[in-house]
């Protein structure tokens, strides 16, 4: 089906007009209140349940929760997340921790902040924290390692505590 394109009107041909529009908006904005931030010396309050980066946490312990289930893995639309589980054989010096991740990374230039991985997982390892504000200079940057996820996600203490000792 054709649709037929509407002509410009004369006044939607004129050029003042819109310039004269343009003005009076820009005029209205300048003796409002601004609410510009002076970034990063001032931050953003996110609210709860805001969706962030996603960081792995501790148990109350210190102990990774996540079992390397790679659940998080397959559910990442973007395919972000990158897991090397263990294998069959458990480290010994992790004490009762088996089946901790050899590898775990996320790209965070492909991470959509979808917060998929949070739900699927049975550990509660995996969380979208508040933070909105990360950099990197190169794209190596900004795939976050393990540690680095374990070290920004930092201790969360709530029921799902599956090495503590019984
Ligand atoms: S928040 Fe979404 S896109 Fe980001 S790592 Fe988790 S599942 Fe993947
Ligand atoms: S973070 Fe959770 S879902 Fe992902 S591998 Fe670890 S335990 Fe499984």
């Amino acid at each position: 089906m054709k649709v037929k394109q509407q002509p410009l009107t004369l006044w939607e041909r004129l050029y003042l007009p819109a310039v004269l529009e343009g003005f009076r908006v820009t005029a209205r904005h300048f003796f409002r209140r601004k609410v510009t931030m002076q970034y990063p010396e001032e931050k953003w309050v996110v609210p709860e349940g805001y969706r962030g980066a996603p960081y792995l946490v501790r148990d109350p312990e210190g102990r990774i929760k996540c079992v390397s289930c790679q659940l998080c893995e397959f559910v990442c639309p973007p395919k972000a997340i990158r897991i090397v589980p263990p294998g069959p054989a458990p480290n010994p010096a992790a004490g009762r921790v088996e089946k901790a991740p050899l590898e775990f990374e996320i790209d965070m230039l492909r991470c959509i902040f979808c917060g998929y991985c949070q739900e699927a997982c049975p550990e509660e390892a995996i969380f979208l924290m508040r933070d909105y504000s990360f950099t990197g200079l190169s794209r190596p940057e900004m795939i976050y390692p393990l540690d680095r996820l374990l070290e920004l996600g930092g201790t969360h203490a709530d029921s799902v505590w599956k090495w503590r000792n019984k």
